[in-house]
């Protein structure tokens, strides 16, 4: 499983459709100070559902949306999409690549699709849950984000690594089914307090 391409357009900097193909291993990206590599982590961040503005490094969400230059007018929509190779099965869907996309308007519409198919934020979401890709899964890790994980508490700690190992989604489950228990506990006393009281 690796991100096997991002395309996009009209987001921040690149305002020209543009791909980005990548391979197994390692990848850097080089460039001069403001020639948009930071954009480029952006974009992965906002095609796995960012709602904050902020965390974009923006004030609100149309700035993610080429804002124009000297010689460009500005765009009305940014898109981006990355594909993820699923040839391991890893994703529980029948694909063996999975393409993310999102679009957005000035509007503030949002689009999501999955391999073209319109669909919700949700649906991508519970695809991406506890695979450590979603954009709670530590997939990226921005400037500041290690001093951060070092200094929170210990239990906060805890929180983020049992995020990562992807057993979130057992605990909540558990959580359920505790509380379901507890009551059906419940019911169960009201039951026999009812049937005390007929006797
Ligand atoms: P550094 O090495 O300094 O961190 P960087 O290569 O990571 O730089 P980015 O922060 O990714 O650069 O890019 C910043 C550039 O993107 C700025 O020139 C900024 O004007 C441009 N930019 C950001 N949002 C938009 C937008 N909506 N429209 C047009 N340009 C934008």
């Amino acid at each position: 499983l690796y991100l096997k391409a991002l395309e996009m357009y009209g987001f921040k900097s690149f305002a020209d459709k543009i791909r980005l193909e990548f391979n197994p291993g390692i990848t850097a990206i080089v460039g001069p100070n403001g020639s948009g590599k930071s954009n480029i982590a952006d974009a992965v961040r906002w095609v796995l559902g960012e709602q904050s503005a902020k965390v974009l490094r923006g004030s609100k969400m149309e700035d993610v949306i080429f804002a124009g230059s000297d010689r460009r007018k500005p765009l009305g929509i940014a898109e981006v999409s990355i594909t993820i190779d699923n040839s391991s099965g890893f994703l529980p869907v029948d694909y063996s690549e999975v393409t993310i996309t999102r679009r957005v308007f000035r509007s503030g519409e949002s689009e999501y699709y999955l391999n073209k198919t319109n669909c919700r934020l949700k649906d991508i979401n519970e695809l991406l849950m506890d695979t450590g890709i979603g954009k709670e899964g530590y997939s990226i890790i921005g400037q500041g984000k290690i001093e951060e994980i070092l200094s929170v508490k210990s239990e906060d700690r805890r929180h983020i690594f049992e995020e990562v190992a992807g057993i979130v989604k057992y605990k909540s489950r558990k959580e359920e089914a505790e509380k379901k228990l507890e009551d059906t506990k419940q019911n169960i006393i009201r039951i026999n307090d009812i049937i005390e009281e007929l006797q």
